[in-house]
């Protein structure tokens, strides 16, 4: 269905970090900052708008699993920042729902 659907689904490699029954994460193949990571869950979710009332504790998960991953990568007390790019103005490229965990280094803000 999509390049994160076939990570999911073991056809594409991918070096994870994270797996359980319906999320996985894995280390981002360009890498912004020495600790890159996606979060994505296992189901084919496009957008983060299409997150509502119904599905919303896909998100808590993903939060969840970010602060695991980080305790684990020895990033928790230094500190990380979670992105989700939702559409164009955001430069989403892929159309899964993904997190992105960052840290490793001092972050600026940009836009
Ligand atoms: P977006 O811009 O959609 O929020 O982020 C997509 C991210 O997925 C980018 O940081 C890009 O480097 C990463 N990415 C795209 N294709 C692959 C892939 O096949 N494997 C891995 N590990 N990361 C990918
Ligand atoms: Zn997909």
């Amino acid at each position: 269905m999509c390049v994160f659907c076939d990570i999911a689904a073991g056809k594409i490699p991918a070096q994870k970090v994270y797996e359980d029954e319906n999320y996985l994460a894995f280390r981002d193949i360009n890498p912004k900052a020495p600790v890159h990571i996606l979060i994505i869950p296992k189901k084919h979710i496009e957008y983060l708008s299409d997150i509502d009332n119904s599905n919303k504790g896909t998100v808590a998960d993903m939060a969840v699993i970010a602060n695991k991953i980080a305790k684990k990568l020895g990033i928790d007390k230094s500190g990380y920042r979670v992105v989700i790019n939702n559409g164009p103005d955001s430069g989403q490229e892929v159309f899964h729902l993904h997190m992105h965990l960052l840290g490793g280094k001092r972050m600026s803000f940009t836009t």
